[in-house]
């Protein structure tokens, strides 16, 4: 078991991923003997013995109440912004228009800069501090900048973003505006991805992404842990995830397999499917060509939070895939934008591309006939629709009129329900 600031969690150290070589829980990414990715392992013993499914609902409304199955001490929620406990909402008018029988969204809109990156910037940066971090840092396709920049204003640090320079308007603005040193980079996210891994060899800055992403990733399976606990201690029967570097599908995946191993829990994983854009979809590509490895692509697709070219975790992700009997599609442009309005439409939930991917993705999947007539479905809509309104900008028009009654019933005849007798 691990101690962090006299607190006791379950964090017992870091393991590589390839070779099992264990390392303390500091500041390393990368194991010293094979340059494997590292992750953090918990002591099973101490979980088994203190986390109940009562300890957690007697936590805090926010991801801090599994503070026990993540790598660092709970933040000072009075302090910090408070992140996750999103909605998970029933969505059966989009079931019904797909023909299926459950759908829920779980709504990650709602978190304090409107995406799932909130949680694992919350666990990066409260790591990040324990370990004597003064400054934040990451490299971001959007989202991650504008998470990253708030979370280190709440916490009074200072910080450096790195985006590619054609990155949505709304999304610089809305990451400039927490008073970050914002850094547009000409090139794409694997090119800012490798400038930020030079920049972290000699800086004492925590790149949430970089040298503190055994820490960062772990906040994504806060995901799976609540959806089971939202759905009163039971499993949803598949699970359909967007990939960009495939940290947050294969840590929904790892939350559910700690569920299961502490026995929070009864039921089998559920099946993964992994959502890519065809414009971005390395991941896509080698589950369809039957590969196990990831071809890095160039990315050129509406959907910027999943452009990322060569995916960390790819390899894992296509083991999940498999492991779990789910799959990875990948959709075109026109169905990125066409998810976007179904889902707005049958559920009053507004996406980002990233979103209308995923939904694009569950209608693939229903129209392929891969979802059973009595699966429980999750769809994760990971970003708000706010931050990509230029995607979508033409699929919007009013009825323009002038002020009169009679151009207006002319315009919109045959709308609306006709007036009570
Ligand atoms: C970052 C991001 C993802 C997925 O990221 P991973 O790198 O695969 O963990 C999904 N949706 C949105 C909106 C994102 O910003
Ligand atoms: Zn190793």
């Amino acid at each position: 078991m691990g101690h962090t600031e006299g607190r006791v969690t379950g964090a017992r150290g870091l393991r590589c991923k390839e070779c099992g070589e264990e390392l303390p829980l500091g500041a390393s990414y990368a194991c010293e003997f094979c340059f494997g990715p590292l992750e953090v392992v918990y002591d099973l013993d101490y979980l088994r013995a203190n986390v109940t499914r009562e300890s957690i609902e007697a936590g805090p409304q926010s991801i801090w109440r599994y503070a026990d199955l993540l790598p660092c001490a709970p933040i000072d929620t009075q302090v910090g912004l408070p992140v996750g406990m999103s909605p998970l909402v029933p969505a059966p008018r989009l079931a019904a228009r797909l023909g299926l029988g459950e759908v829920w969204v779980k709504n990650e809109t709602a978190n304090p800069t409107h995406s799932f990156k909130d949680r694992v910037v919350s666990v990066a940066l409260q790591k990040a501090r324990e370990l004597g971090f003064e400054v934040a840092a990451c490299a971001s396709t959007g989202n991650l900048a504008q998470s990253v920049a708030a979370h280190a204003a709440a916490a009074g640090m200072e910080s450096f973003v790195f985006v590619p320079s054609d990155l949505e308007s709304q999304k610089i603005v809305a990451t400039g505006i927490y008073g970050c040193t914002l850094v547009a980079v000409d090139g794409n996210y694997d090119d800012v991805n490798r400038l930020c891994m030079e920049l972290a060899a000699d800086r004492p800055w925590a790149f949430v992404n970089v040298n503190v992403r055994p820490y960062y990733s772990e906040g994504s399976k806060t995901l799976a842990y609540e959806t089971v606990e939202q759905l009163g201690w039971t499993l949803p029967d598949r699970c359909i995830v967007p990939i960009a570097s495939g940290s947050l599908y294969t840590k929904i995946r790892r939350g559910f397999g700690e569920f299961l191993e502490l026995g929070l829990v009864e039921g089998d994983v559920p099946h993964m499917n992994g959502a890519q854009a065809q414009g971005c979809g390395p991941v896509a590509a080698a589950y369809e060509a039957g590969l196990d490895f990831v071809t890095p692509v160039r990315p050129d697709t509406i959907a910027k939070s999943l452009a990322i070219g060569n995916p960390a975790d790819g390899v894992f992700a296509l083991d999940v895939a498999h492991e779990t009997g789910g799959s990875i599609d990948a959709v075109s442009e026109r169905e990125i934008t066409d998810g976007i309005c179904l889902l707005a439409e049958t559920t009053g939930i507004f996406t980002e591309t990233a979103g209308g991917v995923t939904t694009a993705v569950l209608k693939r999947l229903a129209d392929r006939g891969d979802i059973g007539p009595d699966e429980r479905v999750v769809l994760y809509i990971t970003g708000d629709g706010l931050k990509t309104l230029d995607a979508i900008a033409d699929r919007v028009q009013p009825v323009t009129i002038s002020p009169t009654v009679g151009d207006f019933e002319a315009a919109v005849a045959g709308r609306g329900a006709p007036l009570p007798a």
